[in-house]
């Protein structure tokens, strides 16, 4: 599905990646970790087509990225960042209905009729109740899910994400990311997730790629990354490693440095 070959990144002297290579298959849920300033974000706006790479190249099904036209990649391919939705005064279903974008015409008309797809994302998500709400009278938990609905209405066959659940608390990081993992079982769609929180990817990463200043480090499942000498060698932190009792992943503990 994805594949990344020798992709390098400079801005002007400053080399932000070098030499990356990983590739992803179809249905994978695959994480990028690494340390603030390592290069997660500038990976992923290459992923996505909004920058150039400086070398080496990115193929999704086969073709180069920079053979699709902004529209194209729009119909395959979907971002969700953290905060992504417009500040202006929307209601949740009209946002949903803005993923439907990619396959309207000038006069924002489709072929058939598409509103059972807006429809069965609403109720899925759980948003049937705030649909006709002004973005700006939801929490911020609720905004997230309006953008994954706008996201999900696009259809696409590869999810990116850019720390999803940052500004979330823990019920709604979980909420998030279980509805996630939900879609991409049930339509068996490819996710890239930068991911912040170590602990959330080893739960929900089939594998993951650790970089740390511009460079691979490492690239496996939760159990060849969630290694105490690999996270000490890229965050400068020990880690305790535990396993989970449910889920039986990886899972870190910290250790303050000061604390008898
Ligand atoms: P991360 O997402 O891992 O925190 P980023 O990809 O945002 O890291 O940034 C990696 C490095 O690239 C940082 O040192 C950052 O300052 C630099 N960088 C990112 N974007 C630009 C840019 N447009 N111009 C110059 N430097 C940039």
């Amino acid at each position: 599905m994805l594949q990344v070959h020798h992709l390098s990144k400079s801005y002007n002297e400053a080399h932000v990646l070098k030499d990356i290579r990983f590739s992803v298959a179809q249905g994978e849920f695959f994480g990028i970790l690494g340390p603030n300033g390592s290069g997660k974000s500038t990976l992923l706006k290459l992923l996505s087509g909004v920058e150039k790479a400086s070398g080496g190249d990115i193929q999704i099904n086969g073709e180069p990225i920079e053979r699709y036209s902004r529209k194209q990649l729009s119909r395959f391919l979907a971002v969700l960042q953290q905060e992504s939705l417009p500040p202006v005064n929307f209601t949740v279903k009209e946002i949903v209905e803005m993923g439907r974008y990619p396959y309207q015409n000038w006069l924002g008309e489709e072929k058939d009729d598409q509103s059972g797809i807006v429809d069965s994302i609403l109720e899925k998500l759980r948003l049937v109740d705030l649909q006709d709400r002004s973005l700006q009278h939801l929490s911020g938990g609720e905004r997230q899910r309006v953008a994954l609905g706008k996201v999900m209405a696009q259809k696409p066959s590869l999810l990116l994400l850019d720390e999803p659940t940052t500004y979330l608390d823990i019920g709604y990081q979980i909420q998030m990311m279980d509805l996630i993992k939900t879609w991409q079982r049930e339509e068996k769609l490819t996710v890239v997730a930068v991911l912040h929180d170590l602990n959330l990817a080893s739960i929900y990463c089939d594998r993951m790629l650790m970089i740390s200043q511009g460079e691979a480090i490492s690239i496996g499942t939760p159990e060849e990354i969630m290694r105490s000498e690999l996270i000490e060698r890229v965050y400068g932190t020990t880690p305790i490693i535990v396993e989970h009792p449910v889920h039986k992943l990886p899972q870190i503990m910290l250790q303050g440095g000061i604390i008898e």
